[in-house]
């Protein structure tokens, strides 16, 4: 069916920009020589994981249930990282992951024997505490108090034995300039251990494919480390592997008015793209200005009791009408994954916009979706 056919909300996948942006990541991979995963926290659409199968080396997970969908559905490696294993899920995670990193040292202890006896390898993530990131306190893992990596200091107590790699992930929708002073941090800090392992995971948050990213300075870093130190490169980019490959297409219900033009949408920022209050960013919406820009002005919300249920304010060429189509773009990363059924809000249907820009709807929810997650 038609774009405009497909009902609301709906979130499309775009396959040719979904394309486009693995095709530079295949490139990157074979100018660097270094391996790259999708990290399936950002993006989990399983239904397209062959396709990104054909350009990337395999995916990463968070915990047991992107582990287990990881390899059900992506032909490739699978590794995992969690803040922290559950004793009654380690075995089963370590059976499904060829690459297991631990946060602590208490965890390295508890759990690596059990990981190498499954045949995988294991890591370490490190704490470079290196920021290169500022006003995301809540993004930046090398913040004050931060519970994410082994800290330098510690690490002359860690055990090498059976460990064969180093993870560090530090960034957050970044260029390799940051990637590169980090780099030079870690070399720093954690040289030392380089001899002792084979393999160094450079974490995700490479804004690789978003225009104006430094491919060079990537391609450069992870030669450098392969050279210098002989050891495999591993990426593992979410935001990047999707940027700007899906829509969240939506329809106004209603307009009111309080001071300013306010249009209430069947899209929840709360339920539907949560990042939108909790980063927060404006999100771009398709044949819109911002406010001033176009004639006429509203804020967008979204049909919630949640006061605070608001996606922003833009402008239109023509005023809004009920039923009008909003079209959120760059919604296939870290909105999908994120939804919500509070006020018992439906959860969107997911659509697939191929090539030509034929779309198939390839999931609906339902009632019986919001209510069996509850008791
Ligand atoms: C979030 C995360 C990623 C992916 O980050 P993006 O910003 O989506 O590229 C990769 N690795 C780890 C450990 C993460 O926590």
């Amino acid at each position: 069916m038609k774009f405009s056919e497909l009902p609301t909300p709906c979130f499309v996948i775009d396959k040719a920009k979904l394309t486009a942006n693995l095709r530079i990541l295949k490139s990157v991979r074979e100018r660097a020589g270094c391996k790259i995963l999708l990290a399936q926290k950002a993006f989990s659409a399983f239904a397209v994981y062959p396709l990104v199968s054909e350009y990337l080396d395999g995916v990463t997970a968070s915990g047991l249930f992107e582990a287990r969908l990881g390899s059900e559905e992506f032909r490739g490696e699978n590794h995992v990282f969690c803040a922290a294993y559950k004793d009654d899920e380690f075995d089963e995670i370590a059976s499904l992951c060829g690459h297991v990193v631990f946060n602590s040292l208490g965890q390295l202890r508890r759990f690596k024997g059990r990981a190498l006896r499954a045949g995988a390898k294991v890591g370490i993530r490190v704490n470079p505490e290196f920021s290169t990131q500022s006003g995301h306190a809540i993004y930046d893992p090398c913040a004050e108090y931060s519970r994410l990596g082994v800290l330098c200091a510690d690490l002359s107590e860690a055990d090498f034995d059976g460990v064969s790699g180093i993870h560090f992930h530090t960034l957050c929708e970044q260029n390799s300039d940051d990637l590169e002073a980090t780099l030079n941090a870690v070399v720093e800090k954690f040289g030392k251990y380089f001899k002792k392992i084979s393999w160094i995971n450079f974490g995700g948050g490479h804004h690789i494919t978003r225009p104006g990213y430094d491919i060079d300075r990537l391609v450069n870093c992870v030669k450098k480390v392969k050279e210098e130190f002989n050891l495999e490169v591993y990426l593992e980019p979410g935001e990047a592997v999707a940027l700007n490959a899906g829509f969240l297409k939506s329809k106004v219900l209603d307009i009111v008015k309080n001071g300013i033009e306010i249009a209430i949408l069947d899209a929840s920022a709360a339920c539907h793209m949560p990042d939108v209050i909790e980063m927060p960013y404006r999100p771009p919406v398709l044949n819109s200005g911002k406010l001033g820009e176009k004639p006429f002005s509203y804020r967008l919300a979204g049909a919630t009791c949640l006061a605070g249920d608001v996606i922003g304010d833009y402008s239109f060429d023509e005023k809004l009408k009920i039923s009008d189509e909003i079209v959120f773009a760059d919604m296939a990363i870290y909105s999908m994954v994120k939804t919500n059924t509070f006020n018992g809000m439906p959860l969107p249907s997911i659509a697939v916009m191929e090539e030509d820009g034929d779309c198939t709807i390839i999931r609906n929810f339902s009632y019986a979706d919001f209510k069996s997650r509850l008791s």
